[in-house]
């Protein structure tokens, strides 16, 4: 084996925009055996935006400022998503008082005297939040792809927003792509089953792990593991940070956290999800270099 070989291997790759910072990863990413992408972010261009707004006995506009006034100081795509709706609906949300935020499930704040949780099903539960009245209403919303968001005031559900996500440009093609390299892949998120299945179906993903929280994320790559799979892992947010470590190969894309980047074994620098297989094709062009 040249260690030049390989060293211009290496130099090849990064003009392609990938960047291999651990060399061990290039024989795990030989002996691949799937693919696990994060959804948000990843699969998805991660601005989502609000498609729908539905109430209940509460003026539109009083939900969305309340709603923007609880996630106004969260960097949650999502919370920026409604910040921007309330924006363009022209509604000032008022100043929070407090304001928590809590990682895969959404934001609580007091606002204007009132308790204001916005967020997803298991944020309202830890609130006893009734969400029969929502029932209907949800399960069309999430059958397009769309995430579905609660907004409960004082422990009673005000009303619901939707909120949905664009595929990423080359999307379809990179997995269409890596199934034709006798790889499989799969779709993890912290999101609901039926809106991950909805966007998985418009993707040619047969896979899907969903309602996962952050912790669970690694976990399930680990599940995966012991199953005999060889998995990379490919994400770029900081709820990704402990999958990406756990998979074989961690693929974090450019435009992510700089966690992210750090617990990568590969750099996608040009952003684009082609360089998935660009990565896996390296990879395979490299460790016949050094075998
Ligand atoms: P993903 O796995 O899709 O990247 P996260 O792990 O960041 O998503 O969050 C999982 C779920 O938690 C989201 O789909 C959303 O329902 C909810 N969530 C997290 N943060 C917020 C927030 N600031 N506002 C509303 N919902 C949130
Ligand atoms: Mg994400």
């Amino acid at each position: 084996a040249s260690p030049l070989a390989v060293v211009a291997g290496l130099g090849q790759a990064a003009r392609w925009g990938v960047v291999i910072r651990n060399v061990e990863s290039i024989e795990k990413a030989v002996k691949l055996t799937m693919v696990v992408f994060d959804k948000t972010g990843t699969l998805t261009i991660g601005r989502p935006e609000v498609i729908e707004i539905v109430t209940y006995g509460f003026p539109r506009d009083e939900l969305l400022a309340l709603a923007a006034a609880a996630e106004k100081r969260s960097e949650h795509p999502i919370a920026r998503s409604i910040v921007e709706a309330a924006r363009k609906a022209g509604v000032e949300p008022p100043e929070p008082e407090s304001f928590t935020a809590i990682p895969g499930q959404g934001v609580v704040a007091v606002v204007s005297g009132g308790t204001v949780a916005v967020g997803n099903e298991k944020l309202m539960k830890g609130f006893e939040v009734d969400l029969a009245q929502a029932e209907e209403d949800v399960r069309r919303l999430r059958e397009l792809g769309a995430t579905i968001v609660y907004v409960a005031v004082d422990g009673k559900l005000a009303g619901v927003v939707a909120v949905a996500d664009r595929p990423r440009p080359h999307a379809r093609e990179v997995i269409e792509t890596l199934h034709r390299m006798g790889l499989r892949v799969a779709m993890l998120t912290g999101d609901n089953r039926v809106t991950a299945w909805a966007v998985a179906r418009q993707l040619g993903i047969d896979h899907v792990i969903a309602e996962a929280s952050p912790e669970d994320k690694a976990e399930m790559i680990r599940g995966l593991q012991r199953r005999s799979e060889v998995v990379a892992m490919v994400g770029d947010g900081i709820n990704d940070a402990a999958s990406l470590a756990q998979a074989d190969v961690g693929i974090a894309m450019g435009r992510g956290t700089d966690i992210a980047k750090e617990a990568g074994d590969i750099i996608l620098v040009r952003d684009d999800l082609r360089g998935v297989v660009t990565a896996i094709k390296a990879a395979r062009g490299i460790y016949r270099l050094i075998r």
